[in-house]
């Protein structure tokens, strides 16, 4: 199973970070034990001082498929759940002022939270605005919706598939919108799906 996650897909996060819109989708990928296994707290890692939240649509491959035509992508997921895509941001900022790849500050352990549940896109009231959101101790610190997306999953599926062979169970994480920010031993970070709570991580 690999984690696709794609970064700057909603304009409004890409302009809090001081980066431009893309023109294509920038993608990455977070290895299988970067997974946040089920229950288990996050614990913040002793190399960074910056871990921030990134809630974001997940989407589960269901088919094998490479060069999708983005008319066909949607006959390969059929579900949506949630995730953060935690991010060590004061690391992945030294990465980029080298223009070095991410994966220290996006693909350690733990750094992918991802529901349990996925619920079926026909299950949702619309498929193409699904809104989701993020508490942290409560509080309303993101809030999206999939219309927002400056790719939308049809698009990003095509795009992977013409670098990477989608396999059945493979996760695509869709960018998170604005209002990224940082976690502290203690914090509590509920994500949202409609009215849908689809995940409680306490922070250690
Ligand atoms: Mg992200």
């Amino acid at each position: 199973m690999k984690i696709i996650c794609i970064g700057r897909n909603y304009s409004d996060h890409a302009k809090e970070l001081g980066n431009a819109t893309p023109e294509e989708p920038v993608f990455f990928c977070k290895p299988d034990s970067a997974v946040l296994l089920r229950g288990n707290p996050f614990v913040i890692p002793e190399w960074s001082n910056a871990i921030h939240y990134e809630v974001e649509l997940v989407f589960r491959i269901n088919r094998l498929g490479k060069h999708i035509e983005e008319k066909f992508a949607h006959r390969y997921y059929a579900e949506v759940g949630l995730g953060i895509d935690f991010t060590a941001r004061d690391v992945q900022d030294e990465l980029k002022k080298k223009s070095l790849p991410w994966e220290k500050a996006k693909s350690f352990d733990g750094s992918a939270v991802i529901s349990e549940e996925f619920i079926p896109l026909d299950a949702l009231p619309d498929p193409k605005n699904i809104r989701f959101s993020l508490r942290k101790n409560g509080e309303l610190v993101q809030q999206g919706v999939s219309s927002q997306m400056v790719f939308n999953p049809d698009q990003l599926i095509s795009y992977v598939s013409k670098y990477m062979m989608w396999k059945m169970g493979d996760l695509l994480f869709t960018g998170t919108p604005s209002g990224v920010g940082p976690v502290a031993i203690g914090d509590v970070l509920e994500g949202f799906l409609e009215d849908r709570k689809m995940f409680s991580v306490r922070v250690r």
